[in-house]
Formats: structure tokens, sequence, C-alpha cells
């Protein structure tokens, strides 16, 4: 029977941890907020005391936490020395699937290999209704070998089970599709506003560009004019998905970027409308929001 400790329970940790309960798996759960525990030990899983205690006897390690200083500080301590990684069994695999910066995925991946474990990133899309429906696409990076140990796991919590390639592939991945879902969501919201400013009926317009060639995700699944379909635009812009969290993720495509010498002055540009939709204080809206930069 292989045993899980699922460290962040949170929008997206909480209900992928729950999938691995019903899946069948022993799934000791840690998070920093108690409530969080206490609401999958109602579910069957165990309530672990502390990170070392959810990691005892564990065969995969997995991590769903906001971003790159939360998971070096879990797993290599705060000053990059002694952190969880110690308390790891050695043939214990570690999984992380939150979205962070490339920098930090090759100092958690080196010190696994010093230590002699085998590590995936494993970034997902599909947000918080894809987590809970178990439809999650997991986009990996690392070996073939711990890919194929981890694939059975990740299709407990998704559908669709990629591996991009070595370590930081799978972020890497995920930063180049969620930039594109960024400047379409932009360009989707740009051409809506300018049919509704011309007088056209913004569901209309929708339905004719779909059957165009302007369709595109956002259009079809995600409209972020109000009242066209069942989106959070309908519902005063709940996430969802936070302006916050794809301002995050514009962050890290942008410093990729740098690194690499890519040109992204599309992505520049949405991550500049995005800071500015923070700044406005609507952190904690739907990402679709953008749109009101447009109405306003
Ligand atoms: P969240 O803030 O809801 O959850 C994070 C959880 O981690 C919280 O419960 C927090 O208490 C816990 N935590 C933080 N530090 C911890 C520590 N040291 N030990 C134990 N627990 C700790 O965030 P979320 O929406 O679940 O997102 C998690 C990750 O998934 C992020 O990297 C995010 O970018 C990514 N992501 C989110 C979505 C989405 O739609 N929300 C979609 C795709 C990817």
């Amino acid at each position: 029977m292989t045993t899980i400790a699922f460290i962040g329970l949170g929008n997206m940790g909480g209900p992928m941890a729950a999938n691995l309960v019903g899946a069948g798996y022993t799934v000791n759960v840690y998070d920093l907020v108690p409530d969080v525990v206490a609401t999958l030990a109602q579910r069957g899983a165990r309530a672990a005391s502390s990170p070392q205690d959810a990691v005892r006897g564990a065969d995969v390690a997995i991590t769903m936490l906001p971003a790159g200083k939360h998971v070096s500080g879990l797993y290599l301590g705060e000053d990059g020395t002694g952190g969880l990684l110690q308390a790891l069994d050695d043939h214990c695999l570690v999984l992380d699937c939150s979205t962070i910066d490339g920098e930090t995925v090759q100092r958690l991946a080196s010190a696994c290999t010093e230590r002699g474990l085998d590590m995936l990133d494993a970034p997902v899309s599909g947000g918080v209704a894809a987590a809970q429906k178990g439809t999650l696409t997991f986009m990996c990076g690392g070996t073939e070998e711990a890919y194929r140990r981890a694939e059975s796991i990740l299709c407990a919590m998704g559908k669709n089970i990629f591996l991009a390639g070595g370590h930081g592939a799978g972020q890497v991945t995920k930063m180049c599709n969620n930039m594109l879902l960024a400047i379409q969501m932009i360009g989707t919201s740009e051409a809506l506003q300018m049919g509704a400013n011309s007088g056209l009926d913004p569901k209309v317009l929708s339905e004719i560009m779909l059957k165009s060639s302007g369709r595109n995700w956002a259009l079809e699944l995600y409209n972020p004019f109000p009242g066209v379909m069942d989106s959070p635009a309908s519902r005063n812009y709940t996430p969802g998905f936070m302006v916050d969290l794809m301002s995050k993720d514009l962050g890290l495509a942008t410093a990729n970027a740098r690194a690499t010498g890519s040109k992204i002055p599309l992505g520049e540009q949405a991550e500049a409308l995005y800071r500015k939709k923070q700044q406005q204080g609507d952190g904690r809206k739907d990402f679709s929001s953008i749109l009101e930069l447009l109405s306003d």
C-alpha cells in the first residue's frame, strides 16, 4: 500500500488530497492551518502534527504551496540546510505541484539528487474546479523513471499527465501556457469591449467569433464579459483563478524570458496590465476581470 504525505491543503491541495484518499491511498496531511487538516481528516486522511510527522514512512511527498520561498523553506530549511528533505525515507519520491520559479526547482532538484531522491516538478493547469473533479493537467519535469513512479498517483488527481522534459521543464511549460492564457484573455476582453462600445451584443459577438478565426479558450469556456455565460464574469468576478496568481505567473514568465533572452513584448504588456489591476486592489478578483480595465 502506497503512503502519501500531502503538504499544503489550500484551494487546490485540499481537493487534490481528497481525491487521493478517494482513490484508496493512505494520505498523511499537513498544513499550517489546523482547520483544513481537520476537514481532510474527516474525509479519511491521517492528520499529521508536523511536516516531519506527515512524511514518516511515506513513499511519496507531495507539496502544493503558494510560491518558491515556501517550497524551499519547507524542503531545504530557511537557511538552505536541514529542511524536510533530511526527514524523508531513502526511497521517497518528491512531487512538487506548486507553481514556482525555475531557480528554486533547480536548487531543490540538486538537493534531492545529492540526497539520492527522485523528484518531479509537476505544476498543474485547470484551477479549483478541475482539482475537485480530478481532471487537472499535470506538466512534469524530471526523469522518465520518476515520471513512471508518479503516473498512477497523478492519474488519481488529473486527466492529462505529461512529461515535458528534465527538471524545471514542467514549470517552464506552465509559464508558457499561462502567459498565452493571459494574452488571450486580454485580447478577448478588448474585442468584446470594443464590440459592446460599438453597439454589438457581446453574446451575439461571442457566438460569431466562436465560429470564426478569433475562437479561443477564454472566449469559449471563460467569457470575460458579464452575462454571456456561466463564468466568473457573471458572478461579479468571483474566482476562479485570481489576478494575484496570474500576476505571479506572469512575473515568473518575464523572469524566465530575461534569463533565456526570449522576446515577449505581449507577455510583458500582459504583466503590466495585471500588475495595474492588482494595484487597484483587485488582486483577489478572477483574472477575467482584466476586462474592467477596458470598460472603466
Ligand atoms: P492557497 O493559498 O489556497 O493554499 C496554499 C496552502 O499552503 C495554504 O493552506 C497554506 O496554509 C499552506 N502553506 C503555506 N506554507 C506552508 C508550509 N510551510 N507548510 C504547510 N502548509 C503551508 O493556494 P492554492 O490556490 O491552493 O495554490 C497552490 C499552488 O497552486 C500555487 O503555487 C498556485 O500558483 C498553484 N495553482 C493554483 C491554481 C488556482 O486556480 N488556485 C491553479 C493552478 C495552479
